[in-house]
Parts: structure tokens; sequence; C-alpha cells
């Protein structure tokens, strides 16, 4: 079994007695595979609309994955950018792709408030910072998101980035005023209760071994137990199941680094005088936040590797430096990674593989706010025979061409990497 992050979440989430693994054979209606938020969030949403016997079996313990690791922003939109979908799927269905998960995010504070959910969690918006001089780009995705999503992205002149964000780094920056910052490790914990608490049945350190169909449904084995379902819904990210080999080969596992500081009391204004989560243009782009204890928790980089946390620290002190030179000295108290899960055409994989057989994964980088929408779009579906969830119908299950997708997810990012560090480097010397 995997190792759990060292994270600051798991060190400040509380403690917390794991549930029981799973023994013996039970029966269930929904059996829900993966305890991240795809899969929580689908076991929520059942019971909240009325299914009973639900059963999810996570191979760790909740919020193990991506879901307990992440950067904590809970912002609209998905891994693949707005121009892209616009492109893919015409004006209206890619609005109520987008809108789904502005409302998912409008679900995620009320849930908040419905079960009483402490997560720390930082209504201030989070800022889209201008890595570069040219304005264009900013301006360009500023009307697309007006004209064509109906989302209202302010502004932010320099001097005002700048009262906010004490880095000479940045140029100007768009604010989504909606956006907000959360603890997601305690966030998942909670959702867990709160599912429990509407009748759902989890089963931790109980992995699915197996999945196989029976009569009109499917028998999952782990190594204590089974569970025959007439439904199951697979929702391991990239922490991949190993259950159907087609499901497998359609993602590839990416990690992504993150530290937290130590707690940087007044220095925390030397470098933010905004409660606001804050990442920039580039393609590799730094994300950062202030946390309540005053640490600012700073994470980046995508690689196929996922690295230690000395490698990790090493890596993320150095970026952190280039944009905030006055913290040079300071003490990193955590670093970890976690693995996102990317199809080769950065949307999630939403929907129903076979009879009876559901899918929730490839979440990628951006995955708060649509796994929010995967477990209504996937709970209704199941419940209520909701359609909607063919809304995603185009993004289907295609090979993620491992291992060379791997190779080409590099050489993708070094790429990127390089044009953005040559634009760089060309505007300051035509500065
Ligand atoms: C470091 C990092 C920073 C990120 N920052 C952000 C951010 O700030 N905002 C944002 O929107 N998104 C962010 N993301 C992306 C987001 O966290 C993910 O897209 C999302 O959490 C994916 O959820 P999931 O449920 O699909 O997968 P996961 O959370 O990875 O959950 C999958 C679960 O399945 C379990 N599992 C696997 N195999 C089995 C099995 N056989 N049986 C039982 N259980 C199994 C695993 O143990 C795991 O708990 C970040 C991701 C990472 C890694």
């Amino acid at each position: 079994m995997p190792q759990a992050a060292q994270s600051y979440y798991r060190a400040t989430a509380g403690d917390r007695v794991p549930a029981t693994p799973l023994h013996g054979p039970m029966e269930a209606s929904v059996c829900v595979i993966g305890g991240g938020f795809a899969g929580l969030n689908t076991a929520l949403g059942l019971v909240e609309r009325g299914v009973g016997n639900v059963v999810l079996l996570e191979a760790n313990d909740v919020g193990f994955g991506a879901s307990g690791r992440n950067g904590g922003f809970v912002f609209g939109g998905f891994s693949r950018g707005e121009q892209s979908l616009l492109r893919e799927l015409g004006p209206q269905r890619a609005r109520d792709l987008y809108r789904g998960t502005i409302e998912a995010m409008s679900l995620i504070r009320q849930r908040i408030d419905r079960y009483g959910i402490d997560c720390d969690a930082v209504d201030a918006g989070v800022v889209w910072a201008n890595w570069f001089r040219d304005p264009e780009m900013l301006r360009q995705r500023q009307r697309l998101l007006a004209e064509h999503y109906g989302v209202d992205w302010q502004w932010l002149p320099q001097s005002q980035l700048r009262e906010r964000i004490h880095s000479s780094r940045y140029h100007d920056g768009l604010f989504e005023p909606d956006a907000f910052h959360f603890h997601p490790l305690k966030y998942a914990r909670s959702i867990a209760d709160a599912a429990v608490g509407r009748g759902v049945t989890v089963h931790e350190r109980s992995p699915a071994v197996s999945l196989e169909r029976r009569d009109a449904g499917w028998r999952v084995r782990t190594p204590g137990g089974t569970v025959d379902a007439q439904t199951v819904v697979l929702a391991c990210g990239g922490y991949l199941a190993h259950l159907n080999r087609r499901v497998d080969a359609s993602v590839l596992p990416i990690a992504t680094y993150v530290m937290v500081t130590e707690p940087l009391g007044m220095r925390m204004d030397e470098v933010l005088t905004t409660q606001a989560a804050v990442y920039d243009t580039r393609f590799a782009f730094d994300y950062y936040r202030p946390l309540p204890d005053r640490r600012l928790l700073w994470g980046g980089r995508i690689s196929v590797l996922d690295r230690k946390p000395a490698a990790v620290k090493r890596l993320l002190y150095r970026d952190l430096l280039k944009v905030f030179p006055q913290l040079d000295g300071i003490a990193v108290d955590y670093a970890w990674s976690g693995l996102m899960s990317y199809a080769r055409h950065q949307m999630p994989q939403i929907g129903q593989l076979q009879p009876g057989l559901w899918l929730a994964q490839a979440f990628g980088g951006h995955g708060v706010a649509p796994t929010t929408l995967a477990g209504e779009v996937i709970a209704s579906g199941i419940a209520e025979d909701d359609p909607r969830w063919r809304q995603f119908a185009q993004y289907g299950v295609v090979s993620a061409l491992k291992p060379a997708g791997f190779l080409g997810a590099q050489a993708s990012y070094s790429w990127h990497q390089f044009k953005d560090a040559f634009k760089d480097w060309r505007e300051r010397h035509r500065a």
C-alpha cells in the first residue's frame, strides 16, 4: 500500500478513526470505487436523491489521492481551456458545460453550510497574475469569458495587483471573484461523513482487486470480501484501479508538487496583502495561497516523476524565490506530491461505459468543481435517468498511448516551458 503524503493537510485535519475494511460478502445497489472527490460526491449525490444501499470502497483512506493533497483552489472551468471548448462544442454546449462547474462551486458552498463543514474556506476569490508584459492573453480570456460564458473576471491593473501581491514579477491580472479556497482533506473527510450520515457505507483500506460481470450486475472483490452491486462507479483518478484495462489505458497519471512554509507571521504582509489565491499565466504556472495560520502554501510544476519531499522542496523553493526574493531564508515545513489523471483531450471522462458501469476520472489539475459536477450528473443519471452525463460524450475513453504518452506529455510540458521562458526573455530584452 502506498504511503500517505506527510502533508500540511494531514497534519492539520485532526484525528479520525478510519472506517473498517470490507469483511465478507455484501450486496449493494451501487458500489462506488475510489474515495476522492469524484467518488465521494457521487455517493453523496446518490443518497441525497434517496438511493439506498450505497457502498464506497477506498483502497487507502478517504482523500488519500489528489483530492486530499491539492492546492485547494475552487474555481470554474476544466483543465481544457475555454477557447478549445468553444471550438469543439460550439457556443451553447460549451457554455452549458462551463456553467456546470459554476453551479458546482455553489453546491460546494451549500454543502459547507448544510452539513456544517469546517474546511477553512476563504471566500476571497482567485487572481490570475500575468507573468508577461503583454496584456493581450488576459484581455482575450476576459472577453471570451464575458461574451461566451457569461462570466465576469475583473481587470486588475499592475498598480492594484502589486498592492495585493508584492512581487515585481507580475504585470497585470484578472480576478475571479466567485472562486474561493479551502482545506481539501477536511472537506473530503466531511463529505464522507455527510454521506455516511445519510446512509452510505464506507470501507477504507479496501482496495477493489477485481471487477466481474455477474447476472444483471457486478461483483467487486477486495482482499477481505465481495460486493455484489447492480451498478458500479469507477472513480480512481491517477491512482489507477487496475480493474478495467481500457479505463486505465485512457489516463496518464501526472505528478504535481506542493509545499507549505513555516508560519510567516508579519512577514506574510511583505508578500501578500490579500486573502485571494493566486496562479500565473504560464503553462507550468505557480499556484499559491495564504493559509489561516499565516503560512504560505506554494504549488507548481507538472512531471511524469512523482518526486520525494526533499526534491519537491528544493524545486519549489527556487520557484518561490523567483517571485518573492524577500522570503529568502524562510523554512519549509511540509512538501509532498500528488497524482492527477489526464486524458489526451484534457477533459474529464464522465459517463456510462456499459450498462451499470460508470466512470468519473481524468479531471487533471482542475478537479474540485468538476468532480462535484461529475458526482451530480452520475448520481442523477443513475437515480433519475437524467441524460446530462451525455454532455461529456465527445470526451470519451480514448487511449492515452502509454508509455509513449508519458514522453509526449513531458515533451509537451518542456516545450511550453521553453516557449514561456523565451517570451519572458524577449520581453525583458526589449524593455
Ligand atoms: C498536488 C495537486 C494540486 C492540485 N490543485 C488543485 C486545485 O487547487 N484546484 C483544483 O480544482 N484541482 C486541483 N488538483 C486536481 C484535483 O485535486 C483532482 O482533479 C481531483 O481531486 C481528482 O479527484 P478524483 O476523485 O478523480 O481522484 P483522487 O482524489 O486521486 O481519488 C482517487 C481515489 O481512488 C482510490 N483508489 C484507486 N484505486 C482503487 C481501488 N482499486 N479500490 C479502491 N480505491 C481505489 C485512491 O486511493 C484515491 O483515494 C490538484 C491535484 C494535485 C495532485
